[in-house]
């Protein structure tokens, strides 16, 4: 039985809300810094560690933009203990890849404090900058999801979050609840025991029952799950041969954002900017040829292949690789498609669970068969 409380708005005061409830943790020293998505001077709304409990004010933990994830941001603050606690607002896709940077020795929640925001999806960068123009907010985004529709103005959420199976973490100390809440209304939900703790610290009952939320997430991700489906099926039948594959990823030019904003891309020294991909002029001439012509730059396709073998079982879905690339790459589709086929084939889940080895990680006597040759 999960502790929850109802935490009341009035109109444009849900941030005024959440910051009194960051500014308590802090003042109870429940937590010593809390790294929470907040609006800056220039409009953006970047993840801000924030330690001075008198500083909680722009806190925006709704805003549906997510401009990095931030896995590898507390993975920078973890990895290696500061003797300090620190509170992490992050979205479910963040959190899962966070769990995959934990099983790789990247990150650490010891000393942590995972409070996780329910998700109706994030815009692109770009996009998120318009609509703010046009007054979108956190609570008007809220509204509008919550009645069955994120776009506005002619722009919605990014695919990967039309596909996303996963609005609400599902591991977390604490959750701050929109799904099926009722109009000016959010829930705190205590998970872990630290969470109820830390609810318990924030003055909060813990007592309210979850109301219509069961339900509504149940439709929410039944809808999802059918949407990734459909997309899914599109993908197999259009990307069916390596040259569909090669003609899918034309437009890349190696600048390697997408491994860069990938949060669970872990290597610490990429192979292709090592030597290794650091070909002569006679390599390029006897490739050229064997055509008579190269494109280059080279071995774009198989870097992308690389990745997907590298990472397609950690692959969490958020849309990051996507957002990143500047030539328009649908690369969330391919990589989610790799995942799924991947991640089913070792029965494993990216972020499900701190407690599952990662997949090549372990042995497995049934696992595999038809490649090892192992009979039982
Ligand atoms: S993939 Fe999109 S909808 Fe899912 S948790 Fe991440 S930002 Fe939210
Ligand atoms: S491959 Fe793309 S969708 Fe998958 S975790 Fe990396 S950035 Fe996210
Ligand atoms: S971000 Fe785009 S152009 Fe850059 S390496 Fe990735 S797919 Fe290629």
């Amino acid at each position: 039985m999960s502790n929850f409380t109802t935490v009341s708005y009035k109109k444009d005061e849900l941030n005024k809300e959440l910051a009194k409830l960051f500014t308590t943790l802090l003042e109870q020293k429940t937590v010593d810094g809390i790294m929470v998505p907040c609006r800056q001077p220039s409009g953006t709304v970047m993840q801000t560690l924030i330690t001075d409990p008198a500083q909680t004010a722009q806190v925006d933990p709704f805003a549906p933009v997510v401009p990095v994830s931030s896995a590898k941001l507390a993975s920078s603050l973890t990895a290696k203990p500061s003797g300090k606690k620190i509170a992490l607002v992050m979205r479910s896709c963040e959190i899962r890849a966070l769990i995959e940077l934990v099983k790789l020795n990247q990150a650490n929640l010891d000393d942590t404090l995972l409070i996780a925001q329910d998700c109706f999806g994030r815009f692109e960068n770009k996009d998120f900058y318009t609509l703010q123009e046009k007054n979108l907010t956190a609570e008007s985004f809220i509204q509008a999801a919550q009645g069955g529709t994120t776009a506005t103005d002619g722009l919605d959420v990014i695919e990967a979050c039309t596909v996303c199976e996963h609005p609400v973490a599902a591991n977390a100390d604490i959750r701050l609840c929109l799904i099926g809440a009722d109009s000016g209304t959010f829930g705190v939900e205590g998970v872990s025991a630290k969470g109820e703790q830390a609810v318990s610290d924030m003055g909060l009952s813990g007592n309210d029952g979850e109301g219509k939320r069961a339900d509504a997430l149940k439709t929410l991700v039944a809808a999802r799950q059918e949407a990734f489906q459909q997309k899914f099926k599109e993908y197999q039948e259009n990307i069916n041969s390596f040259q569909a594959l090669e003609e899918n990823m034309a437009k890349c030019v190696n600048c390697y954002n997408c491994r860069v904003s990938c949060p669970v891309c872990y290597c610490k020294e990429c192979v292709f900017v090592t030597d290794t991909f650091r070909h002569d002029g006679e390599q390029f001439l006897g490739w050229a040829n064997h055509k008579g012509n190269l494109k280059m730059p080279t071995d774009t396709v198989f870097y992308h292949m690389t990745r997907m073998t590298h990472i397609g079982n950690f692959c969490v879905g958020c849309g990051q690789c996507t957002s990143a690339c500047p030539n328009d790459v649908k690369l969330t589709m391919a990589f989610r498609s790799a995942a799924k086929v991947s991640q089913e084939r070792f029965d494993y889940e990216a972020g499900r669970s701190l407690d599952e080895a990662q997949p090549l990680t372990v042995f497995h006597d049934d696992e595999l068969v038809e490649v090892t040759g192992q009979v039982k």
